[in-house]
C-alpha cells in the first residue's frame, strides 16, 4: 500500500494476513451499503441486531478504514457545544432529543467496545473545550446557558487542578464534561467490521460502486459484477459529491490535518496528559489533541486545504503539507517541549452549511438512501447517523426518521470558482484574526466579518 495514515497502518499491522472477500455471482441482498466506514458499518451492525435475518451488504472500495474513519483525530465529541445553532435549525426539542442521544452515544460506543472485545483504546475521560486566548474565553457561554435553561448542562468550568490536565498553560480558561472521551478510530473501524462480519454481515472490500439502475430491486453495478439489492445506502461521505453531483453545493471538502509524535509516556505524565480525554479550543480552525495508550500526544488543526468543485485530490493521501502550522501549535501549546513527530497525514472533512449531518432519499427514492456532512464531528455522531438509516431503511424509530435532519431542504455554497476563492479569501481573514487574538492585537474588522461567513465550522457555536 502507498502512504498511510498512522492510525489505519497500525490498525492493519494487526491483520497482516487478511484477505478481502470476493463479490459472489448473482449476488442479492436486502440492503447495500456503500461505503465501510462509521456511517456503513453501525448502520449494517444496527440492522442486524433488530432484523438477524436481513441480508446485508456492505461494498467498500478500498479497506474498511481507508476514509475519514481510519484517519481522524478520534475525539469523541457530542453536539452539546452547538446546541444554539442544531436548534435554530431543527427547533428546541428535537434538538435538545439530538444532543441528549449525543451524549449517550459517547457512554454506549464504548459498552459496545467492551462488550465486544473491540481493541481500540476507548478511554471516556471526558473532553475539555477550552480558551487559548481571551477573545475565545465566553464564546461556550451561550451553550451552556441553554443547556442549563434545559436542564442539560454537564459542562463544569475548570478549575486550576482541571485546567492542569490540559497539559498546557495556553489554555487560560476551560470547560469540561464527562460525556467524551477518545480512540484509535481505525482499530474501531476495524472492529466493527469483525462484529459485522460475525453478525452475518457480507463485507466486500475493493468493491468499488459505479452506477445503480431500476426500482425494486434495485441494479447496483461495481467494479467486481452486479449486485441485486432492495435498499441502497450512499455512507460514502467525502465521496457524495463525486458520486452524486446534486450534493455538489451542500458540502466543501476542507482538510484536517495531523500530527503524531513518537511515544514518550514519561513526557505526558509530567505534563498530567496521561489520560484519555480529548481537548480543543474555541477557535473556529480548532487546535485539538489527545494522547494515546503508548504515551504519544496527536495534534489536528481544521480548515487548511479546500479542494477544488469537492475533488478527492490526491493531497488527502499524503503526508499532511501544513508541517509548519502543525509545528506552530505544537509550540503554542507546548513551548518548553521539542517533540519528535512520528507522522503527519490528512484527509477531507466534508462540511455542510450549517455544520451539521443531513439524511434523507435520494431523488425522493424510498429505497436509495444517503448520509454526509457530518463537517468533521462524526466520530460519535456516525453511531445516531446509524441510528437515522436504519429507521428509514426499516421504516420504523419515528423519532429518528423525523429528527430534523431527514430530508430537509439543504443550505447551498456559492458555485465554483466562487466557493473556492471565497473559502480561501475566508480562511485567511480568519487565520488573521486568530493570529491577531492570540496576540492580543488589534483585530481587522474585515477579518470579523468574513470570519462570521464560516462560524458553523466551529466546533462550538460563534456568537457571531
Ligand atoms: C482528518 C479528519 C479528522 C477528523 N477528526 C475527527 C474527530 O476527531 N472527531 C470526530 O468526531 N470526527 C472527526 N472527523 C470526522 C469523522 O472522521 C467522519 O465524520 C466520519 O469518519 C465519517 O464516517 P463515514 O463512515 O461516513 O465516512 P468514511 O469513513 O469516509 O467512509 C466512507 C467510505 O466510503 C468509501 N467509498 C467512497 N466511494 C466509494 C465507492 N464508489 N464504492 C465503494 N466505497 C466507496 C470510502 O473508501 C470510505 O471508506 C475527522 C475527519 C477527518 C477527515
Amino acid at each position: 500500500m502507498q502512504f498511510q495514515p498512522f492510525w489505519f497502518d497500525n490498525a492493519m499491522q494487526e491483520e497482516a494476513n487478511a484477505l478481502p472477500l470476493s463479490l459472489p455471482t448473482k449476488h442479492h441482498c436486502d440492503v447495500c451499503i456503500i461505503g465501510g466506514g462509521f456511517t456503513g458499518l453501525w448502520t449494517a451492525i444496527k440492522l442486524k441486531q433488530q432484523q438477524a435475518n436481513l441480508k446485508v451488504t456492505i461494498i467498500e472500495k478500498g479497506y474498511c478504514g481507508q476514509g475519514a474513519s481510519g484517519r481522524n483525530g478520534g475525539a469523541m465529541l457530542t453536539w452539546s457545544t452547538k446546541l444554539p445553532s442544531l436548534s435554530k435549525l431543527v427547533g428546541l426539542e428535537k434538538a435538545l432529543f439530538l444532543v441528549k442521544e449525543s451524549e449517550s452515544a459517547v457512554h454506549q460506543i464504548a459498552e459496545f467496545v467492551r462488550q465486544n472485545g473491540i481493541d481500540c483504546d476507548c478511554r471516556i475521560d471526558g473532553c475539555y473545550y477550552t480558551a487559548s486566548n481571551e477573545a475565545q474565553k465566553h464564546l461556550l457561554a451561550p451553550a451552556i446557558k441553554m443547556l442549563e435553561d434545559n436542564n442539560l448542562n454537564a459542562w463544569q468550568h475548570c478549575d486550576t487542578q482541571a485546567l492542569i490536565n490540559t497539559g498546557s498553560a495556553a489554555n487560560i480558561s476551560g470547560h469540561y464534561s464527562p460525556h467524551g472521551g477518545s480512540i484509535q478510530p481505525a482499530k474501531l473501524v476495524r472492529g466493527l467490521k469483525q462484529v459485522a462480519e460475525s453478525l452475518g454481515v457480507k463485507i466486500i472490500e475493493q468493491c468499488q460502486y459505479t452506477a445503480h439502475s431500476g426500482q425494486s430491486p434495485l441494479n447496483v453495478e461495481t467494479n467486481q459484477g452486479n449486485i441485486c439489492a432492495n435498499h441502497l445506502v450512499f455512507a460514502v461521505n467525502a465521496w457524495l459529491p463525486t458520486l452524486k453531483p446534486q450534493f455538489q453545493r451542500n458540502i466543501v471538502l476542507v482538510s484536517s490535518d495531523m500530527a503524531i509524535t513518537k511515544p514518550m509516556p514519561e513526557t505526558l505524565a509530567h505534563l498530567s496528559l496521561n489520560h484519555g480525554a480529548a481537548i480543543i479550543d474555541s477557535r473556529i480552525f480548532v487546535n485539538y489533541y489527545r494522547t494515546t495508550t503508548d504515551g504519544r500526544l496527536m495534534l489536528g488543526k481544521g480548515g487548511n486545504y479546500f479542494s477544488f468543485a469537492n475533488r478527492m485530490s490526491d493531497k488527502f493521501e499524503q503526508p499532511s503539507r501544513y508541517q509548519t502550522l502543525l509545528n506552530n501549535s505544537l509550540s503554542r501549546f507546548f513551548p518548553n517541549h521539542n517533540f519528535e513527530i512520528d507522522r503527519t497525514w490528512t484527509g477531507p472533512s466534508d462540511r455542510s452549511v450549517t455544520g451539521f449531518p443531513f439524511f434523507g432519499h435520494l431523488n425522493n427514492q424510498a429505497n436509495v438512501i444517503y448520509a454526509g456532512g457530518y463537517s468533521g464531528n462524526g466520530v460519535v455522531q456516525s453511531f445516531l447517523g446509524a441510528n437515522i438509516l436504519c429507521a428509514l431503511i426499516l421504516k420504523n424509530a419515528p423519532v429518528w426518521q423525523h429528527c430534523g435532519l431527514v430530508n430537509q431542504a439543504l443550505d447551498n455554497f456559492v458555485v465554483e470558482p466562487f466557493r473556492t476563492v471565497g473559502a480561501y479569501l475566508i480562511r485567511n481573514a480568519i487565520r488573521r484574526k486568530e493570529r491577531a487574538e492570540d496576540n492580543n492585537t488589534h483585530v481587522n474588522p474585515i477579518d470579523t466579518y468574513l470570519a462570521s461567513f464560516i462560524g458553523s465550522a466551529g466546533k462550538v457555536d460563534m456568537k457571531s
